[in-house]
């Protein structure tokens, strides 16, 4: 867990996925986009191995609050958001 945050990380084969809970909004997109990765009545709550990891990656742009981040440790596409200097 970051210290600075509430980031939590969730590890997949493929995909790295992080949480800060603190931001999120509960608009559901995660929950609704891909249940069998996104679901708050299991824990962990998020298994990033639960999809291909294109799709979980597609689904965490969606978050609309940042809440959800994510980090390919398969060569794909990301991370997301792309890093800035001051989050280095
Ligand atoms: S999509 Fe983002 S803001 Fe919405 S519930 Fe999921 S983590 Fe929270």
């Amino acid at each position: 867990m970051d210290e600075r945050t509430d980031r939590r990380s969730y590890e997949g084969r493929s995909i790295t996925v992080t949480f800060e809970a603190g931001r999120c909004r509960h608009a559901a997109e995660c929950v609704r986009g891909l249940p069998e990765v996104f679901d708050t009545a299991r824990r962990p709550w998020i298994r990033p191995d639960g999809a291909d990891a294109g799709r979980v990656a597609e689904v965490v742009r969606r978050c609309p609050s940042g809440a959800l981040r994510y980090e390919r440790t398969d060569g794909g596409q990301g991370p997301w958001p792309v890093r800035t200097n001051e989050e280095r």
